[in-house]
């Protein structure tokens, strides 16, 4: 299979590039780097199954040979991204997937949306369910990555439904792994980098809000069952293991072994209060479920994090 992975320079595209690279796959991955980067893709250098293309897909899609599916990866991702490039949130899970879609179209080939537990918004329905249409500002601070994800959404059912297009669309929750950016504003490289630095863990609000991480291993092999098997509705895909983000900071400095003390910030607004994937489609249909505990998949995030601290 030939596959263009759209943002396969970042934290997530990266590792499905490599998912498809071991299972015998070629990758084109278009990416304009302005939260990805080269380096997630440096060990691939000289290998001839992999082409990079440095694009803003938003704009005209062209990809020389065939092309059996795409993979539209492509986004930023941290909230404190949707402050500092809310535009190109809008504009890449709106007018790119439309590019994408047309790509695909145009080549004959499959599709999947990545699309995100954000369509929930601060859910009312917990865990959550596929089934449910969400609770969502669409004027708030998070509004330029949940409406554009959600136009993506339905942007796909479109060219299903009226083009007959193969399409997939994966719901990520919250996933954490290397490759992450140091200063990607997530809580997973913030409290890490705060805990190995000394510094104190910056919790927003009183901490009681829930997330459940994923990952990035088991997540991008969900995304992956979900893109070979021929499942068209949406599939949540990430971890059970829920708990607030006042305990996860107590963990983390557990787990670094760090002498950081917790500093309570002032709340953000629209910050999701709980959030948890009902997993029940992905265990059924794909029969899938996430392998590696949280502690486990700290633990190497944090060893990759202790060694780019000490190297930048
Ligand atoms: N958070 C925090 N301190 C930080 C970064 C994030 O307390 O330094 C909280 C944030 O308010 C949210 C949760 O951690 O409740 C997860 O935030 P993240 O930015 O990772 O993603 P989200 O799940 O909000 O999209």
């Amino acid at each position: 299979m030939r596959a263009v992975v759209t943002g396969g320079a970042g934290f997530l595209g990266s590792h499905l590039v490599d998912l498809l690279l071991s299972n015998g796959h070629e990758a084109v991955i278009i990416d304009n780097l302005i939260t990805g980067s080269t380096d997630n893709l440096a060990h691939l250098a000289g290998n001839s199954r992999v082409k990079f293309i440095k694009q803003d897909v938003t704009e005209f899609l062209f990809v020389e040979g065939p092309v059996d599916f795409v993979f539209h990866f492509a986004s930023p991702a941290s909230p404190v991204d949707f402050l500092r490039f809310p535009i190109p949130v809008l504009k890449v899970g709106a007018l790119g997937t439309h590019k994408a879609l047309g790509l695909a179209k145009a080549k004959g080939a499959r599709f999947m949306l990545a699309s995100t537990s954000e369509v929930y918004g601060d859910p009312l329905v917990h865990p959550q369910p596929e089934t449910y249409w969400g609770n969502v500002n669409p004027i708030g601070p998070r509004a330029v990555y949940d409406e554009a994800k959600r136009y993506g959404e339905a942007m796909t059912m479109a060219y299903r439904n009226f083009h007959g297009l193969q399409t997939r669309i994966v719901r990520f929750f919250n996933t954490y792994g290397p490759r992450m950016r140091l200063d990607d504003g997530r809580v997973v490289p913030n409290f890490v980098k705060q805990a190995l630095l000394g510094e104190p863990l910056t919790v927003y609000g009183d901490g009681s809000q829930t997330r459940s991480f994923g990952f990035y291993k088991d997540i991008v092999d969900g995304a992956y069952r979900l893109a070979m098997s021929d499942y068209a509705e949406p599939v949540n895909i990430g971890n059970t293991d829920e708990l607030t983000i006042l305990d996860f900071a107590k963990l983390i400095i557990e787990l670094t072994g760090s002498s950081s003390t917790i500093e309570i910030l002032p709340p953000l607004g629209d910050d999701p209060k709980q959030r948890k994937p009902d997993l029940t489609r992905a265990n059924t249909i794909l029969e899938w479920h996430p392998t590696t505990g949280l502690r486990e998949g700290l633990a190497i995030t944090i060893e990759h994090f202790r060694a780019r601290l000490a190297t930048s």
